[in-house]
């Protein structure tokens, strides 16, 4: 499970993620045997390491028995270890998506290739918007002058400062609409479809 702001699911952005995996024992390289150790082979599966589709339990997959295993990993050949990833999160994703992270996952048993690793996405709540599907909404404070005359408010969005534009005679509750300035929509292709909008609810202040 991934956290991720709301500003992070409308920009995307490359994120750091540390995950704990076993990987091949830098010692024996995945052999599971000390350099001086007598192998010999598995009289179960005689060497194959496998038991029909499953891994051979007397070997756990190696095909051999180690007399002395090694000891950097207790004859496992995988020790595990904590490793930092960069993550690219892209701009559109939303809470319950999935990021698959190729071949990141545990080696397997006798150096079997390493599975996938998914990161959910939770998109934490934001104190000045909202996601509602791909439009994001906020409320604004504006002057009782602008809601009279009209003008133009600076507002701090995630695209950065934007310049509103107030219609005259405005009134609290009313609801100005920028077109794609919401969430990117992103097609399970992978490929962005436009945006959803911007929705300001406005407030009009008396003094
Ligand atoms: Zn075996
Ligand atoms: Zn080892």
């Amino acid at each position: 499970m991934r956290d991720i702001s709301l500003k992070d699911a409308v920009t995307g952005k490359v994120d750091t993620i540390s995950v704990e995996t076993a990987v091949i024992c830098g010692e024996c390289y995945g052999l599971g045997t000390s350099p001086d150790s007598i192998v010999e082979r598995c009289p179960h599966c005689r060497g194959d390491g496998t038991n029909g589709e499953k891994n051979c339990k007397t070997c756990t997959g190696f095909g051999t028995l180690i007399e002395n295993p090694c000891p950097g990993c207790v004859g496992d050949g995988r020790v595990v270890l904590r490793r930092s990833i960069a993550v690219t999160i892209p701009a559109g994703i939303s809470t319950g998506m999935r990021i698959r992270l190729s071949e990141q996952g545990e080696t397997g048993p006798g150096g079997g290739p390493a599975g996938d690793v998914y990161l959910e996405i939770n998109e934490l709540p934001d104190n000045r918007f909202e996601r509602r599907g791909v439009d994001l909404h906020c409320t604004t404070a504006i002057s009782a002058e602008i809601a009279r005359t009209g003008g133009t408010i600076d507002l701090d969005t995630f695209d950065g400062v934007k310049k509103i534009r107030i219609s005259g005679g405005v009134k609290s509750g009313k609801t100005v609409r920028v077109a794609g300035l919401g969430f990117p929509r992103l097609r399970a292709s992978g490929e962005v479809d436009g945006r959803g909008d911007l929705m300001i609810t406005v407030d009009v202040r008396e003094r």
